[in-house]
């Protein structure tokens, strides 16, 4: 099952299925479901190590920076595949990061920090989130300072995702005051093993370790900022369209669908029935699933078409990040009305798995409730309700 792959050239999909063959297994299923959000287990490493060497993480780069060229809707579909078959997924960093690079890094950045995230050496944890700046990021306080030969930074970071396990750290720091809010912000990607700079654990549900930062005189030369000084949140707002159609592909979703199909079939073959109540869910969450799977199709579409698609970026993120939560919680109880479920079912791992990862994908990117304002705003025209002087039946 290739689905949005078909649309694909046939050597990527070739490629695909290659790679599927050599390192698709119950094992890796199972290592990349117990260990992953924590530290990469040895399955994992050579499966990411191959994705690496088959050229995936640049599949979108441009070709002068070392990269594929391929389209976004190729590249969603390769997401999207790597989710169906519970692979490891393209990192972040050669996601999101790499292309924050490619736009605003100087020449000696590119050529020092491309070639390490291609295949797979370097990776950047994100530090933008504060104790006191999550949603409201303008309102950051950690800060970089002029020194004698580059900039001292210091602060506090929180939330910082997979800082244990990545080489880097992408800092958004406060250059100018605070009352400048989003137009004081400017960019640092340093090394993660500097003077200076510590990580404490912070356990979540998801079973995702993210840490609290401490930014404490970390000294760092100029070639440490990305972009112009100030100006880094034109850096972040510009990778965020990318990021959400990627948080936003359906291939868990699709997965757990067929695998209830399976279930439900194998049951009625060893002459059970299968519950009204299960049919009927799965009778009312494929159309909604289909929906997700061709809004991502056309966020991509558009992006290649060189429309604007932060508006369907926003609404693709919305739907199957709710949908996710939704599905998955009843998936949890629909798998446990099925008195035997097929060898090698995942009905026993994947709901639970999906539903407590599921909060992460609803703030990530930007959280549902601001994305809601972006597509009422930007999408269908209308003014922000949360905002009384603005609101159109005054
Ligand atoms: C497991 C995990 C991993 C994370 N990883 C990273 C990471 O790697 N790097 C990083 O920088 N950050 C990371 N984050 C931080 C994440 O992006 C923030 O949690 C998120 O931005 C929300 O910020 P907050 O927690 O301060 O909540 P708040 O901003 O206080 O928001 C709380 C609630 O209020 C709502 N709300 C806030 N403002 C508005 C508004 N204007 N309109 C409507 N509703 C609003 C929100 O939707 C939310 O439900 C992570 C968080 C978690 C829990």
């Amino acid at each position: 099952m290739l689905r949005g792959l078909r649309r694909a050239e046939p050597a990527v999909r070739a490629d695909v299925l290659e790679f599927l063959a050599r390192h698709q297994s119950a094992d890796l299923i199972d290592e990349i479901m117990t260990t992953s959000g924590l530290y990469v287990g040895p399955l994992e490493l050579l499966a990411q190590q191959e994705m690496a060497l088959r050229g995936w993480y640049g599949l979108s780069w441009p070709t002068a920076n070392g990269g594929s060229g391929a389209s976004t809707a190729v590249t969603t579909a390769l997401v999207e595949c790597l989710e169906y078959y519970l692979a490891p997924r393209i990192p972040p960093t050669a996601e999101y990061v790499a292309p924050m690079i490619i736009r605003h890094g100087t020449a000696e950045q590119q050529a020092d920090w491309l070639p390490q995230i291609l295949d797979g050496r370097m990776h950047v944890a994100l530090g933008y989130s504060e104790p006191e700046a999550g949603t409201d990021l303008a309102s950051l306080r950690s800060r970089a300072r002029r020194a004698a030969t580059g900039w001292t930074l210091d602060g506090e970071k929180v939330w910082n995702s997979h800082a244990h396990r990545c080489t880097h750290e992408l800092l958004a720091l406060r250059t100018g005051s605070v009352a400048d809010r989003h137009r004081g912000v400017s960019l640092f990607l340093v090394p993660i093993d500097l003077k200076g700079i510590s990580y404490h654990e912070i356990e979540t549900w998801g079973d995702v370790r993210t840490n609290r930062l401490v930014l404490d005189g970390v000294e760092v030369p100029d070639s440490a900022l990305l972009g112009e000084v100030d100006q880094g949140w034109r850096c972040i707002v510009g990778a965020l369209e990318r990021e959400r159609i990627s948080l936003g592909t359906s291939g868990h979703l699709l997965r757990l669908f067929d695998e209830f199909i399976a279930a439900a079939r194998w049951t009625q073959e060893q002459g059970r029935a299968v519950s009204e109540e299960t049919m009927n869910g799965l009778r009312t969450y494929w159309p909604r699933l289909l929906g997700c799977h061709r809004l991502a199709v056309a966020a991509a579409r558009r992006v290649d078409e060189g429309e604007p698609a932060a508006t369907e970026a926003c609404m693709l993120k919305v739907s199957t990040t709710e949908l996710r939560s939704e599905f998955a919680a009843w998936a949890i109880v629909a798998a446990s009305r099925f008195q035997q479920l097929p060898p090698g079912s995942l009905l026993e791992s994947l709901p639970e798995w999906l539903y407590r990862r599921a909060p992460f994908h609803r703030f990530g990117g930007g959280t549902n409730e601001v994305l809601r304002d972006i597509i009422a705003q930007r999408g269908i025209g209308l003014t922000r309700a949360a905002d009384p002087a603005l609101a159109v039946d005054r």
